[in-house]
């Protein structure tokens, strides 16, 4: 994999598969995640990427408890 200086990455957070522990806002060095006012199908308030400036380190993705919550997606800029 050459470098990219224009790579980018995004976060997507599934709104019904995050149970609200605010472990990927704690994680994440760039505080790109939030927690929102929003409840999901189980009555509790979930994690949002701010979207802008994830860097893809993962840390978001290996603290969060659930498997299908987190992805971290890489991006390549046009
Ligand atoms: S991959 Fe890293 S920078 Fe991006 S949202 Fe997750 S913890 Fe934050
Ligand atoms: S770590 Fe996972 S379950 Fe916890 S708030 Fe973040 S996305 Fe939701």
């Amino acid at each position: 994999m050459s470098v990219n200086n224009k790579k980018k990455f995004r976060t997507v957070i599934i709104p019904d598969e995050c149970k609200g522990c605010n472990r990927c806002v704690v994680a994440c060095p760039k505080q790109v995640l939030i927690m929102t006012d929003l409840l999901n199908c189980n009555g509790v308030p979930y994690a949002q990427y701010t979207g802008d400036g994830c860097i893809g380190c993962g840390a978001c993705f290996y603290s969060c408890p659930e498997p299908g919550a987190i992805t971290v997606l890489e991006e390549t800029e046009e």
